[in-house]
């Protein structure tokens, strides 16, 4: 097991000036313990353009006149409107909240798509996968902050996506460390979040089920996919005090919410409600 006294993980640079981190993608040295053939490539969200730009993504030309028109300007209250819902349906934490209200969502999905961005639905981001519906999101975000005063330290999330969830852990943690298997969804991710300019998310290309040990351990664990079992990696790069929440399909072949928190008094799991996220897939594609 790793010991809690480790010095904080920095892959790019001591000190976290944006002149001083590397161009991604950046190809990392395999780790002791971490198979080659997992060949990890972490690629750190950077600028290419000016912040304060307001809008979406550039129409497609098939859309329908009107769709897309004045959502990056209105889309502060169709968000305002989306939290409001989250809050009636449950969700407490004003630290979720905030951050849920904050990030675009509506950057994050397929430009037909658009104007069901802020809808408590999940959307398809391409390569059979989806986004997770907002209210499930802040959920797992609410579970694996536990009430915490402040932010959260290191967090892994397996699953990146369309970096929708990445972009509003930002927000709620120092780091965030997010693998995805799927390279057309990693380069996705990396050109969605690049203008959000986040130097605080790294993408990382490899299979999340053996987690990511180079920035362990992790004050927080959150999975967007679900498997059979826990890996048992996870739960070894997860801090002692530390709180992991993940789909897992249970007995009955239905999926739950389960929540993992590693005490010294040794794993407690907690099965949740009822929950619907694509499967957990190893290696690498
Ligand atoms: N959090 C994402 C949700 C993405 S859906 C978002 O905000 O968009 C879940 C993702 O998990 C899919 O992209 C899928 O490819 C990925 N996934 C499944 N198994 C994985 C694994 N072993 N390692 C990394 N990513 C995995």
């Amino acid at each position: 097991m790793k010991s809690s006294l480790k010095p904080p993980f920095n892959p790019t640079a001591k000190t976290p000036s944006a002149g001083a981190r590397p161009a991604f993608p950046v190809q990392l040295k395999p780790e002791a313990g971490v198979p080659s053939a997992t060949k990890l490539i972490a690629a750190t969200a950077r600028p290419e353009r000016a912040v304060g730009q307001i809008g979406i993504k550039k129409p497609s030309p098939t859309l329908a006149p009107g769709v897309t028109s004045g959502i990056g300007l209105d889309s502060q209250a169709v968000r305002a409107r989306m939290v409001h819902k989250l809050a009636a349906q449950g969700v407490s934490d004003a630290q979720v909240l905030a951050a849920m209200g904050q990030v675009e969502r509506h950057r994050f999905v397929d430009t037909a798509l658009v104007n069901q961005a802020y809808e408590d639905t999940s959307l398809p981001i391409g390569l059979g996968q989806t986004i997770s519906k907002p209210n499930v999101v802040a959920r797992m975000l609410e579970l694996l902050r536990h009430g915490a005063t402040g932010k959260l330290g290191r967090v892994l999330e397996i699953g990146t996506g369309c970096g929708y969830q990445a972009a509003v852990l930002s927000h709620l943690a120092t780091e965030v460390y997010s693998i995805e298997r799927l390279r057309g969804l990693h380069d996705k991710a990396r050109e969605n979040l690049r203008f959000l300019r986040l130097p605080n998310v790294h993408l990382l290309f490899g299979d999340g089920m053996i987690g990511y040990a180079k920035g362990a351990p992790y004050a927080a664990i959150i999975a967007a996919a679900g498997g059979e079992a826990i890996p048992p990696a996870w739960i070894e790069q997860l801090a002692m005090g530390g709180r992991l929440v993940a789909p897992l399909q249970t007995a009955s072949g239905a999926q739950a919410l389960v929540v993992v928190d590693k005490t010294p008094q040794g794993v407690r799991q907690t099965l949740l409600e009822a929950v619907h996220f694509v499967p957990l897939k190893s290696g690498t594609s």
